[in-house]
């Protein structure tokens, strides 16, 4: 059953059959999918979801696929972290982590937009899955499509973490790295999609795919026990998640599943690429591209192609945009995992250290409720902590060597 009517241009408006595509002929806005609300509140409530299957799937009214999904049954419905350690740190009262650094099967949010992705590529009968990556993405869409049994080739900026490397090869992909930056690939990958008639997640299907990420912002404000924090942090890259954790709130409080949305938006980006939230601070919608130099590649996209949308979000909540130098980025990632015992990707360093700008800014407010988005997995960005560390004094096996280590060491 699909409660999908068709596509729809943000801009103009007009309506499309739900077809890959995803720029309107008329005037080059992007498409939307276009869901029938009154059916689907007919069938939604707090207790259909709470019945539904502890996945992202348990919104499935809300998600655009037309028939049952065909991979990634168990994405989503990651934990919604209660954090008082580093709230403490922090000089604030109510935090949360909203940790998709757990997210089924390649640890990070990309694998809600993949599974609505690859779900649709199958229903629309394509045989080869692509997309341009900064990491994630790739792992992702290699991941499901070996569940699927469709083929892949990935494109990837060069110079991306072996983590994400390698854990994308390991899934029998065509894995092709591009000279340049993520935008340069982005731009090959659209040259590509005229001749190639393949599934790019990002591209011909990304209407699609974009809502996948709406699942999370449903969890936030079904675990938060039907409610929208006062604050959302978000790490920004092409601007699609910021855009739909905002969007998910308010289809939530259309639909009555709850009563209002109280959140102020926040764009969290790394000083060496934030487009996004230097346009914020400059007070305009128009994104001035940049060449990205920052540990935090997977969030290193120049020009996002959701950006005005990024802007207008944190604008129309009530919130506002920063970002944070490399070397911040690690000590938010320390933080983190020295506080609450979460192991975030660069990408998380981002909104950790954001999240304390903010506060210490006074945007924040100490007697608020936080909720901080996490978006990737530690383990997968090792590179970043190169040198970060002393490496662990190898001792003999005995006694004697352990105390003399042990009793001279300065206590941490
Ligand atoms: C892709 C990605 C983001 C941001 O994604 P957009 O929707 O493009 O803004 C955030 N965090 C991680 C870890 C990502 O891989
Ligand atoms: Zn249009």
């Amino acid at each position: 059953m699909s409660f999908v009517k068709g596509l729809v241009c943000k801009e103009c408006g007009k309506g499309y059959e739900k077809l890959p595509i995803h720029v309107c002929e008329y005037c080059f806005g992007p498409l939307e999918v276009d869901y029938d609300y009154p059916a689907i509140q007919k069938v939604i409530s707090r207790e259909s979801i709470q019945n539904g299957p502890p996945s992202m799937w348990r919104y499935r009214p809300l998600l655009p696929i037309d028939g049952d999904p065909q991979v990634g049954l168990h994405t989503g419905y990651t934990p919604l972290v209660k954090a008082p350690n580093l709230a403490k740190a922090l000089g604030v009262k109510e935090l949360y982590v909203k940790n998709d650094s757990v997210n089924h099967p390649t640890f990070s949010f990309k694998d809600r937009v993949v599974a609505i992705a690859v779900t649709k590529a199958k229903e629309m009968g394509f045989d080869t899955v692509s997309c341009a990556s900064t990491g994630n993405l790739a792992n992702s869409v290699a991941a499901h499509a070996a569940e699927a049994g469709l083929k892949s080739c990935i494109f990837i900026p060069d110079g991306l973490e072996t983590g994400k490397i390698l854990g994308t090869l390991i899934y029998g992909t065509r894995l092709i790295a591009i000279h340049g930056s993520y935008d340069d690939v982005n731009r090959l990958c659209s040259e590509i999609a005229t001749t190639y008639k393949w599934a790019f997640v990002n591209i011909n299907i990304r209407p699609y795919y974009g809502d996948g990420s709406k699942s999370y912002g449903y969890e936030i404000a079904e675990q938060l026990g039907w409610k929208t924090p006062d604050n959302v942090v978000v790490p920004v890259a092409g601007s699609s998640l910021i855009t739909k954790i905002y969007k998910a709130f308010n289809e939530f409080k259309d639909l009555g599943i709850i009563d209002k949305v109280t959140s102020k938006v926040f764009a969290a980006q790394a000083t060496g690429c934030s487009p996004v939230t230097t346009a914020i601070k400059n007070e305009t919608d128009m994104i001035t591209p940049v060449k990205p130099n920052t540990i935090a590649k997977s969030i290193a996209i120049g020009n996002p192609a959701d950006g005005y949308y990024g802007v207008k979000t944190t604008k129309v909540s009530g919130g506002w945009g920063e970002d944070i130098t490399d070397e911040e980025v690690i000590e938010g990632m320390r933080l983190l995992a020295e506080t609450e015992g979460i192991f975030t990707e660069t990408a998380g360093g981002v909104t950790v250290g954001v999240t304390k700008k903010l506060i210490q800014q006074g945007r924040i407010k100490p007697d608020e409720s936080t909720v901080i988005c996490i978006t990737g997995n530690g383990l997968k960005t090792l590179d970043a902590l190169e040198g970060q560390f002393e490496m662990p004094t190898v001792i003999q096996p005995n006694l004697h060597s352990f105390e003399e280590l042990y009793n001279n060491q300065v206590a941490v």
